[in-house]
C-alpha cells in the first residue's frame, strides 16, 4: 500500500509543474509552530539528518518543500542524498552541502522582504527516510523584535494561512512546556479546520514537563485533535550545543526517556510518543487523505485533460510542435526570404541603379565645369552655328571636355558603386531582420545583422579595388560608336528635361510661396538690386579703404525667408535657361551628327562614358562581392545562428515567438496532463485489486 503513496507523491510533483491551481492539488504535510517549538528539531528527527537553517535570527524564510524519497539500500549501505530540483546541482551527500545551501537561499531573501512565497524545492532520497511530503514553513514570530518589523508578524502568519488550507494536512508543532493555549500553530488551525479532521498535534520538548503533565496534553482532552497528539523529545539532554549532537544520540535520549516513563507512555496507555511514531502516523494520515483525494483528483485531472485536449484541437489543430521544429522552420524561411529578396539584385537592375547614380555625377560635373561657367551660352551658338566645324572649336572646349570625362572616371566609382550595392544588401538584411519572425528574436536578429555586415566588410574592399581597376582604362580613352552615341544623346534629353521639370516645379512652389509671379518678381527684382548695390559698395570699399555704414536693417522689405526664397528662384531661373539652351544644342542637327560632335555636345558624351562605366561596375561587383555574399549568407546562417545553439538555447529561442511559447506550453500541459491520467488510472486498478478493496458490480 505505501507502493500508493509514493506513486501519489510523484503526481502531486507533476501536478505541481502544471500549475499551481487548488483542484489540481495533492495533500501534503504543512509543518507549523512557533519559532523554538522545536520545529526543526521534529523535522530533522524525521529525516534523520540535520540539514536545516540554524542561527539566532530567523533563517527559514521560505517554504521549503520537502519530498522525502524511500530508497531501497545498497548491499546494506545506506546511500543517501539531496537534490535542489531546477538547480542544476545534481545529487548533494553531504547534508551538510544542504544545510549550507538552504541557509544561502534564505539569506537571498532581501531583508526588506524578509520572508519569501517562493518555495524552496528539496528532494532526500534514503532508505531511512519513509514516503513524504513536508512543507517547513516560517515558525511564527512571537514577539517582533528591534530588527524584525511589526509586518513580518502579519507576513508568515498569511505565508502559513495560503498553506494550511485544504486538502493539506496540518502538523501543528507545539512545546510542552507552552500552555497549548498559546500556541499559534493550534490556533491557526482551528481555524481552517475547527474540528481537527486534518491536524496533528505535535508535543515537543516532552522531557521538559512532568510525565503525567505531558501524558495530560497527549490525551487532548482540552483540544481534542481527530488525528490524535503525538509526543516526541528531539534533544540529546546530555549535549549543550545542537552542533554535537548526532540524531543517533537524540533518538536513543527519546526512546529512552519513554522507557523511564513506561508506567505513564507504555502501549497500554494509547498514548503515541516518539519519532517513530510519529512517522507512522505521518505516513498513515498522508496515505489516507491522498487516497481519499484520489477520487477528486483523477475527476479534476480528467476535466482540465479535456479542456486541454480540445484547445490543442481547436487551436492549433492538433499540430505538434517542437522547439527545435521551429528553429529549424525559422531559418528555412530566413533562407528562402533571402533568396527571393535576391531577384533585386540582378544584374540589369543593378545596372540600373549605378547607372542613375553616375547620371546624378554628370550633372555634378555639368554644373560645375560648364553651367557656372560665363562662357557657356557660347557653346550652345558654336553648337547652332551650322559653318562651324567641330575640329576648329577652340581648344578650350576640348580641354574642358577631357577635363569633364576624367572628373566623372576618377570620381571614386570604385568605391561608390560597391557601396551603393552593400547598403542595397545591408537595407535588405536590416528589413528581413526586423520583420516577423525575427522582431521576436533580438538576439538572433543582431547576430544576423553582425555577421551579415562581416562578410560586406571583407567584400567590400576587394570589390571596390576591383572594380576602380577594370574601369581604369576609360580613365585614358573612351571610344564611342554610333549607336552608343544617339543612345547618350537621348538619354541626357531624357535627364535634362527631367530636371527642367523639377526646376519649373520649384519655381512654381515659390511662386505661389510668395503669393503669385508679380509678387515673385518684385522679390526678384529687390534682391538683384540689393545683390549689385553691395558689389559696389564693396567695390568702393575696395579703393577707398574708408568705412561706410551698413545697410541699417529696418531698410529690408522683405523677411529674410523670403530673401532666401528669392535667392533660391534666382538660382532656379538660371538653370531652367541653361537646360533649355542645352536642350536645342542636344537636339541641333550638330549634335546628332555623330561621336565627332563630342565637344560641341559634353552631355551626350559623357552620358556614354556613365553608361560604360556602370556597365563595368555591374559585372564585377557581381562577380566580387554579389555572387560571394549570396553564397556565404546561407552557409552563415547554418553555422552561426543554427549550429551554434544548445538544446537549452533552442528552447530559448522558441519561447521568444509568444505564440510558438502558447503553443508549446498548451501541448507540454496536454502531454503531461495525459501522463498524470495514465499514473491515476493505474492506480486505480491497483486500489480495485479484490484483496485491497471489495469489487463493484
Ligand atoms: P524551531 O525554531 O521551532 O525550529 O526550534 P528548534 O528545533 O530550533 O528548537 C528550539 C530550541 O529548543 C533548541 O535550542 C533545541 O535544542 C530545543 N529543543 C528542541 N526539541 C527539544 C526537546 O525535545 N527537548 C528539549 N529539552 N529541548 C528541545
Amino acid at each position: 500500500l505505501m507502493h500508493l503513496t509514493r506513486k501519489l507523491i510523484e503526481i502531486r510533483s507533476m501536478l505541481l509543474s502544471i500549475d499551481q491551481s487548488d483542484a489540481l492539488k495533492l495533500p501534503s504535510i504543512v509543518v507549523i509552530g512557533s519559532q523554538s517549538s522545536g520545529k526543526s528539531s521534529v523535522l530533522e528527527a524525521i529525516v534523520g539528518h540535520e540539514f536545516l537553517p540554524k542561527g539566532n535570527n530567523m533563517v527559514t524564510r521560505r517554504p521549503i518543500e520537502l519530498t522525502l524519497v524511500h530508497i531501497p539500500a545498497a548491499d546494506g549501505k545506506a546511500v543517501e542524498y539531496g537534490e535542489f530540483p531546477g538547480m542544476g546541482l545534481g545529487r548533494i551527500k553531504d547534508f551538510n552541502v544542504i544545510q549550507r545551501t538552504l541557509t544561502e537561499l534564505n539569506l537571498a531573501v532581501p531583508t526588506s522582504e524578509a520572508v519569501s512565497n517562493e518555495p524552496i524545492d528539496l528532494r532526500i532520497y534514503s532508505p531511512n527516510v519513509p514516503d513524504l511530503t513536508l512543507i517547513d514553513l516560517p515558525g511564527y514570530v512571537q514577539i517582533s523584535s528591534m530588527d524584525q518589523p511589526e509586518s513580518l508578524k502579519e507576513k508568515i502568519a498569511g505565508l502559513c494561512e495560503k498553506y494550511i488550507k485544504e486538502p493539506n494536512i496540518i502538523l501543528a508543532v507545539c512545546a510542552a512546556d507552552v500552555d497549548l493555549a498559546n500556541s499559534p500553530a493550534l490556533r491557526a488551525s482551528r481555524k481552517v479546520d475547527p474540528l481537527g479532521l486534518r491536524t496533528i498535534g505535535v508535543i515537543t520538548k516532552m522531557d521538559l514537563v512532568e510525565p503525567e503533565q505531558g501524558a495530560s496534553i497527549l490525551s487532548g482532552n482540552r483540544y481534542p485533535l481527530h488525528l490524535g497528539y503525538v509526543g516526541v523529545v528531539s534533544k540529546s539532554p546530555d549535549s549543550k550545543g545542537r552542533a554535537q549532537t548526532s540524531t543517533s544520540l537524540i533518538r536513543k535520549a527519546e526512546s529512552d526517556y519513554f522507557a523511564s516513563h513506561r508506567d505513564i507512555f507504555g502501549s497500554s496507555s494509547s498514548l503515541m510518543v516518539g519519532t517513530d511514531t510519529l512517522r507512522r502516523r505521518l505516513m498513515e494520515v498522508l496515505e489516507s487523505s491522498m487516497a481519499s483525494s484520489l477520487h477528486g483528483i483523477t475527476n479534476a485531472v480528467q476535466l482540465e485533460l479535456e479542456e486541454a485536449t480540445y484547445q490543442f484541437k481547436v487551436q492549433y489543430n492538433d499540430r505538434r510542435i517542437t522547439a527545435e521544429s521551429y528553429v529549424a522552420e525559422t531559418m528555412d524561411t530566413l533562407k528562402l526570404r533571402f533568396k527571393d529578396a535576391t531577384q533585386q539584385f540582378h544584374r540589369p537592375i543593378i545596372r540600373e541603379k549605378l547607372k542613375s547614380m553616375l547620371d546624378d555625377k554628370v550633372m555634378d560635373v555639368l554644373e560645375q565645369l560648364y553651367w557656372l561657367d560665363k562662357r557657356a551660352p557660347e557653346l550652345g551658338e558654336l553648337a547652332a552655328d551650322a559653318r562651324v566645324k567641330p575640329e576648329s572649336v577652340d581648344s578650350f572646349w576640348r580641354h574642358k571636355l577631357e577635363a569633364a570625362s576624367s572628373l566623372l572616371t576618377k570620381s571614386g566609382v570604385g568605391r561608390d558603386s560597391t557601396l551603393l550595392v552593400a547598403d542595397g544588401l545591408r537595407a535588405l538584411i536590416d528589413s528581413i531582420a526586423s520583420a516577423d519572425p525575427f522582431n521576436y528574436h533580438p538576439r538572433a536578429a543582431e547576430r544576423l545583422i553582425q555577421f551579415s555586415h562581416m562578410i560586406l566588410r571583407d567584400r567590400i574592399g576587394v570589390t571596390s579595388d576591383q572594380v576602380e581597376n577594370c574601369i581604369k582604362p576609360f580613365k585614358y580613352e573612351v571610344e564611342v560608336d554610333d549607336r552608343e552615341w544617339e543612345q547618350g544623346r537621348q538619354k541626357a534629353i531624357d535627364l535634362f528635361e527631367k530636371e527642367l521639370s523639377m526646376c519649373e516645379t520649384k519655381l512654381k512652389e515659390l511662386r505661389k510661396k510668395a503669393g503669385g509671379s508679380r509678387r515673385l518678381g518684385g522679390l526678384i527684382g529687390y534682391v538683384r538690386n540689393l545683390e549689385e548695390e553691395d558689389r559696389k559698395r564693396k567695390a568702393r570699399k575696395w579703393e577707398s579703404d574708408s568705412e561706410e555704414p551698413e545697410l541699417a536693417p529696418e531698410s529690408y522689405k522683405y523677411a529674410p525667408a523670403q530673401i532666401l526664397d528669392a535667392r533660391h528662384a534666382i538660382l532656379y531661373n538660371d538653370r531652367l535657361n541653361v537646360l533649355k539652351l542645352r536642350l536645342a544644342a542636344l537636339r541641333s542637327k550638330r549634335c546628332k551628327a555623330g561621336p565627332g560632335s563630342d565637344v560641341l555636345c559634353p552631355e551626350a558624351f559623357l552620358n556614354v562614358v556613365a553608361d560604360k562605366l556602370a556597365y563595368t561596375s555591374a559585372m564585377f561587383i557581381n562577380i566580387e562581392l554579389l555572387d560571394q555574399f549570396f553564397y556565404q549568407f546561407p552557409r552563415e546562417i547554418d553555422s552561426r545562428l543554427l549550429y551554434d545553439l544548445d538544446r537549452q538555447e533552442i528552447i530559448e529561442f522558441a519561447r521568444e515567438n509568444p505564440a510558438v511559447r502558447a503553443h508549446l506550453d498548451l501541448q507540454q500541459r496536454k502531454d503531461k496532463l495525459e501522463e498524470v491520467m495514465k499514473q491515476l488510472n493505474s492506480l486505480s486498478t491497483l486500489r480495485a485489486d479484490p484483496q485491497s478493496a471489495p469489487r463493484r458490480q
